[in-house]
C-alpha cells in the first residue's frame, strides 16, 4: 500500500474533518504508523539541526504544527482500540506502545533540540502570552524528564526510570495474583440475606473458576455487596481481612518491599532534578503547587469528616447491639449496618427510578443546559463513525461551527470499561480556525430493540460528567494544541466535568427531562427528593477512608523516603486519629494509584481538590441567584472553558471566582457541615 492510498494519512475533508471511518481498515494502522513516525522523525531532525538562531517560529511552532499525521493515526487507532478491541487490535496496541515510547524518549533526550528550546525559553519575556506559556511548558517537559542532566547523573536517571517501570509492573502483577488466588466458597446456608444479583455474581464467579456453587472473590463488584448484605459476621470478617491483605503476604507477591524501593527511587529522582522532595517535584505543575497546600486542603476536610463518621459509628454500633452483637463496631461491620440504615432512612429503589431516566432525554438535558448557559445549538449529522452505535452532532453558536460531538453510549464486548472523553482532533488556530472533534464514550446497558435505553442516576451523572469534559474542548479558544481544551493540570482537569454534574440536579432540568418512558409524566417530587438525598448518604465514611489514603500518599513523598512504609503508614493514621471501624480506602501494599505507576503518586488528593473547586464554582451560580446566570456563564467560558491551559490553573480560577476556592461548599455538598 502506498501512503497516498492510506485514508489515515489524508487531510480529512471539511466542514467536519471527521476521519473516514468507512474506508479505514485494520490493515491501514501499522503502515500508517510507520509512515507517520518517519515523517515526525524527519521534522524533529529538521528543527533540532537548523542552522538559524533558535526562535519561537523556527523551534516551538513547528513542534506544535508537526507530527500531524502521527496525531491522526494515533487518535483514530486508540479510539477504535478502546471502544472496539479485538485480538488483532490488542496485538497492534502492544506493538504501537513500544514504538511510541521509543520515539518519545528519542525526542525528550535529543540534546540539540533541548538546547534550542532552552534558548527560546531564556528569551521568553519577549514573546506573546500564549507563546511564552507554550514555550515554558515544553521547557518543563524536557527538564522534568532529565533533559538538562549530564554525565553520571544522566545515566543514573535512565537507570532509575527503567527500574521504576519494572517495579510498577511487578506491584500490579502481585496485586492481580493475590486477587485471583483467593476465593471463599459459600454453602447454600451462607447465601441467606444476599440479594439475587449478589447470588448470581457469586455463582458466575464460581463457574469462571470451574467450581460448583457460589464463591466470594476479591473483586470490588462482588466483595463490597457481600459486605453490605451478608448477615454472617464471621464470613464478613474473613472476606474483609483477605481483601485488605492484598499485596501484604510474605512470599513472592509481597508488595511491601517494592513500595519501599519505589519511594526511595522517586526521592532520588527528585533530588537529581534539584527538588527537595518527590512531592515538590510532582506538585510543581499542578494547581496545588506545594505539599503544604495539599495538606491544608485535606486537613480542613478531615476534622468534619471524622466527626460525621464518628456520629454515624455510634448509630451503627447501636444497631449492632440490637442484633445482640457486643464489643466495638469493626471494619467488616460498617457496610452491613450502613446498608440497613440506608434502607430504613432512604427507601430508594433503583427500579422505581429507572423509567424516568431515559438516555435520549438525558442527552437532550445535557445539550439544553449548554444551550441555556453558552448559546450552543446541536443538530445530528450523518457521517461514518467508528461503530454503528455511535452518533454525531454538529455544535454551532449562531452560524459558527464550534465542534463536532460523537457520543458512543452503549456497553459492548471489546469496549474498555468506565466512561471517558477524548478527542479525534484538538481545537487550535495554527492554520485557520480548526475546531475540535470530541468523543464521549460510556458503558450504559443497551436496550432490546424498540425499547428506550434507561439509565440509573449514576449513569445520568456520568453522562453529564463526560459532557462537561466535552465542553472544555467545544468552547476551547486558544492558538496552540499544547494548551487546547483539556490540556491542563491534573488537579484542574476534573473541574469542568464535576461542575457540569451539578446541572443534572437543578430541579427545573429534572422536571423537564426526567419523564416516565411510558406515560411521559415527570418524576414525582417525593421520588426526586429521595433520589437527591440518597446521594450524600454515608459521606463521613467515604470521606474518611479517602482522605486517610491521600494523607498517607502525601506523607510518603514528602521529605526522605520511609525505610519501612508500613510503619510510617501506621504512624500517620495514629497521628490523625483514624476511627477504629474505618480503614484506608487503599492501604500501601495495594495502593495501585500510587505504586503501579507515577500517575497519582502524591496526586491522590486531586479528586478532592477538584471537588472543592466544582462545589465552590457552582456556589457562584447559586450566589448569583440562578443556575443559568448569564454573567456567571460568560465568566466560566472566558476564564475556564475557553482558556485551556493558556495560564496557570490558579490564575484561571481566580479570574473566574475573584478568589481561590474554599472548602465550605464541598462540606455542605457532602452533608459534612452539620457534623462538626
Ligand atoms: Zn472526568
Amino acid at each position: 500500500m502506498t501512503d497516498a492510498s492510506n485514508p489515515l494519512l489524508e487531510t480529512w475533508t471539511p466542514p467536519y474533518g471527521l476521519p473516514p471511518f468507512d474506508r479505514i481498515t485494520d490493515a491501514h494502522y501499522a503502515p500508517g504508523l510507520e509512515a507517520a513516525l518517519t515523517e515526525a522523525r524527519a521534522e524533529i531532525a529538521a528543527i533540532a539541526n537548523a542552522q538559524e538562531a533558535p526562535t519561537f517560529d523556527n523551534t516551538i511552532r513547528p513542534l506544535e504544527t508537526g507530527a500531524r499525521k502521527l496525531g491522526q493515526v494515533l487518535r483514530v487507532f486508540f479510539h477504535v482500540a478502546a471502544t472496539d478491541s479485538t485480538a488483532e487490535r490488542e496485538a497492534l496496541q502492544k506493538d504501537f506502545s513500544g514504538k511510541l515510547s521509543a520515539y518519545n524518549s528519542e525526542v525528550i533526550t535529543n540534546a540539540a533540540l533541548f538546547r534550542r528550546i532552552a534558548a527560546v525559553w531564556a528569551a521568553r519575556a519577549d514573546l506573546g502570552a500564549e507563546e511564552a506559556r507554550v514555550t515554558d511548558l515544553y521547557y518543563k517537559d524536557f527538564t522534568r524528564s532529565g533533559a538538562a542532566l549530564e554525565g553520571a547523573a544522566k545515566d543514573r536517571m535512565t537507570d532509575i526510570k527503567a527500574r521504576l517501570a519494572l517495579l510498577g509492573t511487578e506491584f500490579t502483577q502481585n496485586l492481580l495474583a493475590d486477587e485471583r488466588d483467593w476465593v471463599m466458597p459459600l454453602a447454600n446456608g451462607d447465601l441467606e440475606g444476599l440479594p439475587d444479583f449478589v447470588i448470581a455474581t457469586a455463582k458466575s464467579a464460581a463457574e469462571e473458576r470451574g467450581m460448583d456453587g457460589h464463591v466470594v472473590t476479591l473483586s470490588r463488584s462482588l466483595i463490597v455487596p457481600f459486605l453490605q448484605f451478608s448477615p454472617r459476621r464471621d464470613l464478613r470478617e474473613q472476606a474483609y481481612e483477605a481483601w485488605v491483605a492484598r499485596g501484604e503476604h510474605d512470599g513472592p507477591t509481597d508488595n511491601r518491599g517494592i513500595a519501599a524501593e519505589i519511594l526511595a527511587l522517586r526521592d532520588e529522582r527528585a533530588k537529581l532534578l534539584g527538588y527537595g522532595s518527590f512531592a515538590d517535584y510532582k506538585l510543581e505543575p499542578e494547581m496545588a503547587k506545594t505539599p503544604a497546600a495539599v495538606r491544608d486542603l485535606l486537613m480542613s476536610v478531615w476534622a468534619p469528616a471524622k466527626a460525621s463518621a464518628e456520629a454515624d459509628a455510634a448509630v451503627l454500633t447501636g444497631m449492632m447491639q440490637e442484633d445482640g452483637v457486643n464489643g466495638p463496631l469493626e471494619a467488616w461491620d460498617w457496610r452491613y449496618y450502613s446498608e440497613k440504615r440506608r434502607q430504613a432512612e432512604h427507601d430508594l429503589d433503583e427500579s422505581e427510578l429507572k423509567p424516568y431516566l431515559q438516555l435520549d432525554k438525558m442527552i437532550d438535558a445535557a445539550f439544553d443546559c449548554a444551550a441555556r448557559l453558552f448559546g450552543l445549538s446541536f443538530a445530528p449529522i450523518d457521517a461514518p463513525l467508528a461503530h454503528p452505535d455511535a452518533r454525531a452532532w454538529e455544535i454551532r453558536r449562531g452560524d459558527r461551527l464550534m465542534a463536532v460531538f460523537v457520543g458512543d453510549y452503549f456497553a459492548r464486548a471489546g469496549k474498555r470499561s468506565g466512561a471517558w472523553c477524548g478527542s479525534l482532533r484538538s481545537q487550535h488556530k495554527l492554520d485557520g480556525d480548526t475546531r475540535a472533534i470530541v468523543t464521549n464514550v460510556c458503558n450504559f446497558a443497551k436496550p432490546a430493540a424498540g425499547q428506550p435505553a434507561l439509565l440509573s442516576f449514576d449513569d445520568a451523572r456520568t453522562l453529564f460528567h463526560e459532557f462537561g469534559h466535552a465542553l472544555h474542548h467545544i468552547l476551547s479558544d486558544v492558538s496552540y494544541p499544547m494548551i487546547s481544551g483539556t490540556s491542563v493540570a491534573r488537579d484542574f482537569v476534573e473541574l469542568p466535568s464535576q461542575l457540569y454534574e451539578h446541572w443534572l440536579e437543578v430541579p427545573d432540568v429534572l422536571q423537564r427531562y426526567a419523564v416516565h418512558a411510558e406515560t411521559g409524566a415527570p418524576m414525582p417530587d417525593d421520588l426526586l427528593g429521595r433520589m437527591l438525598a440518597a446521594s450524600t448518604y454515608d459521606m463521613g465514611f467515604q470521606t474518611v477512608e479517602y482522605v486517610a489514603s491521600a494523607l498517607v500518599d502525601l506523607a510518603f513523598h514528602e521529605g526522605a523516603a520511609p525505610a519501612d512504609p508500613m510503619a510510617r503508614q501506621a504512624e500517620i493514621l495514629s497521628d490523625i486519629g483514624m476511627p477504629h471501624a474505618i480503614r484506608m480506602r487503599h492501604a500501601t501494599p495495594h495502593f495501585a494509584h500510587v505504586f503501579s505507576g507515577d500517575g497519582y503518586s502524591s496526586g491522590y488528593y486531586s479528586y478532592m481538590w477538584s471537588e472543592v473547586m466544582d462545589a465552590d464554582a457552582f456556589a457562584a451560580f447559586e450566589e448569583a441567584g440562578s443556575a443559568f446566570d448569564a454573567d456567571m456563564a460568560s465568566k466560566l467560558e472566558t476564564h475556564i472553558l475557553s482558556a485551556g491551559g493558556s495560564e496557570e490553573a490558579d490564575a484561571l480560577y481566580q479570574a473566574f471566582r475573584g478568589r481561590m476556592p474554599g472548602v465550605e461548599a464541598l462540606l455542605k455538598g457532602r452533608g459534612l457541615d452539620k457534623a462538626a
